[in-house]
């Protein structure tokens, strides 16, 4: 059967409704998708019949709330294929993940004139957690360089990798560019070297499948709120060995098996990197969003999102004055654009009294905005519930910015 975006976006309510008089195109999925029905229901479900505190209740609300939370761990393990539900750790999302792994694998395994490797077209949240780490350690941060179209520099990546690596931290889709690094080949050439990997996938499993045992990867994060599901919850993947030798980065309830006012023994994983009481909802939420994704297909959304990845293209520059930044072949349905003579914001504003909802910004990637000279852009991120009269309202909306402003 043919792929039915209009079936697709019945199941999102939130899309059913005019912004300032005009339907809605929402175009900022990069930051954060919706949500379809499955999700909300399954949310709305545990508060009104199942939910009680996790892990520590022996009466039937809680056993009920704890096989759901637990169910979504091993959702999770199956879905990125993982080995054992235990290498699944739940935490706010891609920024704590990677704060954790900066902190506990970090703390314990760098040192001073250590190295870490990272791109030049990382989020923020996979630069700012190891320049911490860096400060406190004396440790050196490195940035594998990009081209002009937004690829990674394979070759300078190859030639930073030394014997003072001790971790490599590398988007698997960038958010601002859209590019797809080649992960494989990066976690192969980091191994060769004894070099453990960190993939942010924050943008890349709303795109397509992952499979961390095909990858190999030692560390893998996302976020569920970039996923149809609810945020504030997110997705730290980590091979057992490594988490099971990794100290607890927090303190508290549910980390421990034992506690006296002398010492502390430590709960087993994924138990010890969670502390205190998780955000119950959320995770079965996310569990019925991984749910949702598995129905739909991601041969379909990939189809998809390439089909009007390639339209919305067109379409834009087809508009005068408009410069898509970040072109690297195969990339993700990421459109990051300037238009001369009209600044991001009022781009962003101006789209928005037409009901198109785009981010503007540095997206957290202020050194990728530096590496293209431009303060900004405006961001339109497509998700698989968009269709072509989403990106035909981008396109009028630009024209009336050009009356505007130019
Ligand atoms: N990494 C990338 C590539 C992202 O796009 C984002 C969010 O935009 C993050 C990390 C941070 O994710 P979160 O805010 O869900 O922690």
């Amino acid at each position: 059967m043919s792929f039915d975006v209009e079936r697709i976006r019945k199941e999102f309510p939130v899309l059913d409704q005019e912004i300032h008089g005009k339907p809605l195109a929402f175009l900022d999925s990069a930051a954060s998708s919706q949500k379809p029905r499955a999700v909300i229901d399954a949310i709305s479900a545990l508060y009104s019949r199942d939910y009680a505190n996790i892990h520590r209740g022996v009466y039937e609300l809680s056993q009920r709330a704890t096989r759901a939370f637990e169910a979504s761990r091993e959702k999770t393990r199956r879905f990125i294929g993982a080995a054992e539900a235990k290498e699944i750790v739940f935490v706010r999302g891609t920024t704590e993940a990677i704060n954790l792994v900066a902190q506990s694998f970090g703390r314990e395994n760098v040192g001073e004139g250590d190295e870490i490797l990272i791109t030049h077209m990382e989020h923020h949240s996979n630069i700012v957690p190891w320049q911490m780490l860096c400060r406190e350690k004396g440790a050196v941060l490195r940035v594998a360089p990009i081209d002009d179209r937004g690829a990674l520099d394979m070759e300078a990546f190859a030639s930073l990798l030394s014997d003072r690596t001790r971790i490599v931290a590398v988007s698997h889709v960038s958010n601002a560019l859209g590019t797809v690094n080649p992960v494989e080949e990066i976690v192969r050439l980091s191994h060769e070297r004894g070099v453990p990997v960190l993939l942010d996938g924050a943008q890349a499993v709303p795109h397509q499948r992952v499979d961390v045992a095909a990858l190999d990867c030692d560390f893998y994060a996302f976020s569920s709120h970039k996923l149809f599901g609810p945020s504030g919850i997110g997705v730290l993947y980590g091979k057992k060995e490594l988490l099971e030798a990794m100290p607890p980065w927090q303190g508290g309830g549910e980390m421990i098996l034992s506690v006296t006012f002398e010492d502390t023994v430590y709960n087993e994983i994924p138990h010890k990197f969670e502390a205190g009481t998780p955000d119950i909802g959320g995770v079965v939420g996310f569990g019925a969003a991984l749910d949702w994704v598995e129905e739909v297909g991601y041969d379909a959304i990939h189809a998809h999102e390439q089909e009007l990845l390639e339209y919305g293209t067109e379409a834009l520059l087809s508009v005068p004055g408009v410069r898509i930044i970040g072109t690297a072949p195969g990339k993700a349905a990421v459109l990051s654009f300037v238009m001369d003579d009209a600044h991001p914001h009022d781009i962003g504003t101006i789209l928005d009294g037409e009901g198109v909802a785009v981010r503007t910004g540095h997206h957290c990637a202020q050194p990728v905005m530096a590496r293209f000279g431009v303060p900004a852009t405006a961001r339109a991120s497509l998700a698989v519930y968009n269709n072509q009269r989403d990106l035909d309202a981008l396109v009028r909306g630009l024209h009336k910015v050009r009356e505007v402003l130019t």
